[in-house]
């Protein structure tokens, strides 16, 4: 396949979960959208029906998870959905679900990701839009850091270093829209025992178990069934960085950095790149002739099925 045309859906593809912060059981649809609408949320469960585009200028909270808003309305936990779609290559979904937060299924992509491609990809007329990076873009916090620098394709290295026996140091590098399914998608979020704790005491984390998350004592990791890869920890990581850049609304051309990162940190990185129109360039070039001759990189679109 040559093309690089838009993506959607071809029948609607339904999700039902707690969201892991409210507990709240919550019943979510991705449907079809046309070419050019991006990704949308919408809460039903309002009188009011509020739209809110899954764009970085929407991003209200970045502290437990990526939360969008618009209105005084808000949708949390956004960052696995959107990665499954980035993964997948969807540009095109109108998002309803009747609750605050997106539910956290196994707390993975997996479920999403198995879903979509159930419900059936198809490709739209319209040529898609890239992000294409074109000076290197950075954001420090002490000893954090996210970069972005030009490249030829999109590509994840991510790196955590976490003061425990069992995770320490790990680092993975991946190119997500062609890998996606194969290496991200069903690493699962993890959280330490005594902060689990913490956030169940403060109301938070309610619908957090050993179903949808790994958790991490002292010595040992708590769920029965172990890892699902010896690096599922820095996987989970990239695959946010990966939900969160999906907020460019644009499939990303460049070289994603990421060391001790985290929503803040990434959504700081994809605000200071749209800052400055000089640091990127979008770009629609539909066939692999039109885009060598506007020298541009080899963009190379994933195939329908995963
Ligand atoms: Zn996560």
């Amino acid at each position: 396949m040559t093309t690089a045309n838009q993506r959607t859906l071809q029948t609607p593809a339904t999700f039902i979960g707690v969201g892991l912060h409210s507990g709240k059981t919550v019943t979510l649809h991705v449907r079809p959208a046309p070419a050019n609408h991006g990704i949308s949320f919408v809460r039903t469960d309002l009188a009011r029906p509020v739209i809110i585009p899954a764009l970085s200028e929407y991003v209200v909270d970045t502290s437990l998870a990526t939360t969008l808003g618009r209105d005084g309305v808000r949708v949390g936990t956004v960052e696995h959905l959107l990665a499954a779609l980035g993964g997948l290559s969807i540009d095109n979904a109108r998002i309803e679900l009747d609750g605050p937060e997106v539910p956290i299924m196994d707390g993975s992509s997996a479920r999403f990701v198995e879903g979509l491609l159930e419900a059936g990809l198809r490709e739209q007329d319209e040529a898609k839009t890239f992000l294409v990076i074109r000076r290197p873009v950075s954001v420090v916090d002490g000893d954090k850091e996210a970069t972005l620098t030009p490249s030829r394709s999109f590509r994840i290295d991510c790196t955590i270093d976490f003061r425990h026996p069992l995770i320490s140091d790990q680092r993975v590098e991946v190119e997500p829209t062609r890998g996606f399914a194969r290496d991200l998608s069903r690493a699962r979020t993890f959280g330490f025992l005594k902060d689990v704790e913490r956030l169940k005491a403060a109301g938070l984390g309610r619908g957090g178990s050993l179903e949808n998350a790994i958790v991490v004592d002292e010595f040992s990791i708590l769920n029965p069934e172990g890892l699902r890869f010896p690096d599922e920890f820095v996987r989970h990581k990239a695959l946010d960085a990966l939900g969160d850049m999906a907020l460019f609304g644009r499939a990303l051309v460049g070289h994603l950095k990421v060391v001790k990162g985290g929503h803040a940190l990434h959504h700081r990185l994809v605000q200071k790149v749209l800052a400055d129109e000089a640091n990127y360039e979008l770009v629609r070039a539909r066939t692999r002739e039109e885009r060598q001759a506007l020298g541009l990189p080899e963009l190379a679109p994933q195939p329908l099925v995963a």
